[in-house]
Parts: structure tokens; C-alpha cells; sequence
């Protein structure tokens, strides 16, 4: 396969942007060679600078769950753009995609858009913190809410793979605030509790995180947190960045049957487009200014092209029949072939699904947390990708990341991807 314009670019970004990427996990580090460059995306396929194709399993890491340039993101995004960029002031737009959100997400009682996952969930520590009048949070070993400096503790996602969960540059003073949990561990958020008496603001964790690659939460566990929660008046934050929208239209907490007090959310909301959001209840979510005393501001936020495209999306998902239950059978069948081919291959790699995400582990533990996930051998994973990118399947370029599967995916690239993972296999083994 030839990446020659691809590795020249690589070359010549790193001369103007650190590692030549605007977000490390795209650089490749974790899984060795360079990255490619992407020149234009469609439905299930991404294309390279040297006009390679490949299908497509992260999907903006997450964003593109009708696949790249959807008609109806697209149409809504030229649309918007015929009536100017941005006004920096309140558009009936928005007023029609909070109220979506309030009708998709029930807990979701008042929503704030935002620019990024990273600010949502900085936003809604913040609000728990004044709500409360406490300082400290607690966040699970291996979950990922952004870069704000109080989440890069045990953080998971590219802060694993580039070897540096604390960043430099975090504050020992921010640090202190931040507790942590471990995740499918309740004794854990208890122990912390109790030694934190009364001084615990919020629990905020990804219901069902992504950012270890992808593990489940255990019976009992989310519900146990729903209690704790209550009983010793703490905001329980469900970060559904990657979740919302995906596993159901309300999410992993219609999923589970456990309902947060705040949820934050990205990714799908925006189409494609940078847009975040939290929500929740409206007597949390009415302490933010300007009816509020804690403050959170954006120039850009409710931008008219992101809302327009965020607004097409939540529609179509919301509207189309039968969307849900598509992915779901795009993931079991996909899910089920690589199951088929571990098997027939001999081989007792772990994998955790969930409706159209999935993560297959080069481990044979049971992969139930930050420890277990950290079991799994992530020089095999990089053999993997590589061999899977040759025959033009691109997954996201770490262990420790979910892949992400778009309704653009049709029977002949479910087989083919299925026949590609059975080959890369066998020949990395
Ligand atoms: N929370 C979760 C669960 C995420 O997966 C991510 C990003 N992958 C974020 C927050 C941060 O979002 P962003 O990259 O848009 O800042």
C-alpha cells in the first residue's frame, strides 16, 4: 500500500503543529508507523491522500453514526451556512435541539450546549461543585471525561496509550480534589465516601466506558452508585460523550435503567460539527449563569452550523424507524463472525460489545476494569492494526479505545471485515 503523500505530510506537519497532529491518538504512537492523512470521507469508507479506501470503524470516534456525508447532515449543514457562520446570540435552533434533548434524554430536564465533550464535563463538575458548596469529585481509574486538568488522573483513552495518565502541568492543588474509584467496584466509591465525609460534590464516570476499551458495567453497579448518590447527596454525572445517542436514543441510562442527575454529552449531538452539552435537572442546571451563580460562558456555543447539524441528526434518530435496532444488528452479526473466527482459530480473546461499539482485548482476562484492561499485550494490538489497515479496515489506533460502528455498514463489509479480522489474525499469530 503506498502512503508516501501520507508520510510526506506527516513530515512536513511536524514542523508547525507538536507531533503533527491537533489530537495525539492521531499520530500513531501506540500502534507504530505513521498516520495517514485523510483527504475525504463517504458513507462507510474513508480515503487517504494517495487515494486509499478503507472501511471505516471509528467513525470520528464516534460522531458519524449514519456514516460519513449523510444527505441530511450535509443539506442541513449547507443551509445553515447560506444564513451566516455565527451571531454569537440566541437562535430558535437551539431552543428546537434542547427540546429534542429533553424529549430523547428524560433526565435531561435543561440543557447547555457547549463547544466539546472536554468542556461539558468540566462545565457539570463545576456546577456540582456549587451546587453542593463541596469541593471534591471522585472519577473511576480508567474512564475519560477530556483534558480539563482535574480529569487527567488514571485518566483512560490516549492518556493510557501515550504512557502519561498524570500530566504534567496538573496541579497538586487540582489533583487533591480529584478521588479515585475503581470502575464495577462499589466498595471502592464507599471506602472514599467515608473518608471524604460530606465533602464529596459529584460521581461522574462513563456508564459504559469506552476509553479503557470497552467494558460493561456488572449488575448492580450503576444502580449501587444511584444509591450512594441519594443517601449522601452527591450529583451522580453519567458522561454519555460516547454513549448518548448510541446505545439508545437516551442513552446507556435507558439502557441500564439508572437515571443521573447530570448527563454530558458530544460527539453524535454535533453531526460531525464541535458541539458538547450537559443537562439535567432543572433545579442543578438552573444554578448556572445567568440564572444561576456559576459561571460558563462560550463565544461560539450554539453555533448556527453545529446546531443545524446536530439538530439533523437528533431528528433522523430520533424519526427513522428501526435506526436502533440496525446498529444493533450490525454489531451482533459483526461481533458474532469475530467471535466465530477466535474460536475456529483457538484463540480465548476477551470481547466486550454493546450494541455498536465492541472491543476485542489481546488478553484471555475477562476485561472488567482499568487493572484487567491493562492485561492486554498492545504490542499484538499494533501487529493487529496493521494488519488490518493493509487490508483496508481502519480501526482506532490504540487497545484502549472502542471501535464505533455507523449504519453505513453493509452485509459485504461485515463480511469483509469479518475475512480481514481472521486473516490479520492469523497472520500476526
Ligand atoms: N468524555 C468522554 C466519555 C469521551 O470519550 C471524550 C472524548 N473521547 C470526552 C469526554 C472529551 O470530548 P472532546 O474530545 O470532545 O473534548
Amino acid at each position: 500500500m503506498d502512503i508516501s503523500n501520507s508520510k510526506s505530510l506527516f513530515a512536513n506537519a511536524q514542523n508547525f503543529i507538536p507531533g503533527g497532529v491537533n489530537s495525539p491518538v492521531r499520530a500513531f504512537k501506540a500502534v507504530g508507523g505513521d498516520p495517514l492523512f485523510i483527504k475525504k470521507a463517504d458513507g462507510a469508507y474513508l480515503y487517504d491522500e494517495d487515494d486509499n479506501r478503507y472501511i471505516e470503524l471509528i467513525n470520528s470516534w464516534g460522531p458519524m453514526i449514519l456514516g460519513h456525508n449523510h444527505p441530511v447532515i450535509k443539506e442541513a449543514v449547507i443551509k445553515a451556512m447560506e444564513s451566516g457562520t455565527s451571531f454569537g446570540a440566541p437562535t430558535a435552533k437551539e431552543i428546537e435541539i434542547a427540546a429534542l434533548i429533553t424529549k430523547m434524554v428524560p433526565s435531561v430536564e435543561k440543557v447547555r450546549m457547549v463547544n466539546s465533550g472536554t468542556e461539558a464535563t468540566m462545565s457539570a463538575v463545576r456546577l456540582a461543585r456549587g451546587f453542593t458548596g463541596r469541593d471534591k469529585f471522585i472519577k473511576f481509574e480508567g474512564n475519560y471525561h477530556g483534558h480539563g486538568d482535574s480529569f487527567l488522573i488514571a485518566a483512560g483513552s490516549g492518556a493510557i496509550t501515550m504512557g502519561a495518565p498524570n500530566s504534567p502541568g496538573v496541579t497538586i492543588g487540582t489533583a487533591k480534589d480529584t478521588l479515585l474509584a475503581l470502575y464495577n467496584d462499589l466498595e471502592s466509591v464507599e471506602q472514599l465516601i467515608e473518608a471524604n465525609k460530606a465533602e464529596v460534590a459529584a460521581i461522574i464516570l462513563e456508564p459504559v466506558p469506552g476509553n479503557m476499551g470497552l467494558v460493561l458495567p456488572e449488575e448492580g453497579f450503576l444502580q449501587g452508585l444511584r444509591k450512594l448518590c441519594d443517601e449522601e447527596g452527591i450529583v451522580l454525572i453519567f458522561d454519555e460523550v460516547m454513549t448518548g445517542f448510541r446505545l439508545a436514543k437516551g442513552g446507556a441510562q435507558e439502557v441500564f435503567g439508572v437515571t443521573p442527575d447530570l448527563t454530558t454529552m458530544g460527539k453524535i449531538i454535533g453531526g460531525g460539527m464541535p458541539v458538547g452539552a450537559y443537562g439535567g435537572k432543572k433545579e442543578i442546571m438552573d444554578f448556572v449563569s445567568p440564572v444561576g451563580p456559576v459561571y460558563q460562558a462560550g463565544t461560539l456555543s450554539g453555533n448556527p452550523i453545529a446546531m443545524a447539524a446536530g439538530l439533523a441528526m437528533l431528528q433522523y434518530l430520533d424519526q427513522e424507524p428501526g435506526v436502533y435496532n440496525q446498529l444493533e444488528s450490525i454489531g451482533n452479526k459483526l461481533v458474532g463472525g469475530v467471535k466465530q473466527s477466535l474460536s475456529k482459530l483457538g484463540l480465548n480473546y476477551s470481547m466486550n460489545h454493546l450494541g455498536s461499539m465492541y472491543s476485542l482485548f489481546f488478553s484471555e482476562e475477562k476485561i472488567i476494569d482499568f487493572e484487567t484492561a491493562k492485561t492486554s499485550d498492545t504490542a499484538l494490538f499494533g501487529k493487529y492494526f496493521q494488519a488490518m489497515l493493509k487490508r483496508g479496515v481502519y480501526l482506532p489506533p490504540s487497545q484502549f479505545e472502542s471501535l464505533f460502528l455507523s449504519t453505513s455498514l453493509k452485509e459485504e463489509h461485515i463480511e469483509y471485515i469479518i475475512q480481514a479480522n481472521e486473516e490479520s489474525l492469523k497472520e500476526i499469530l
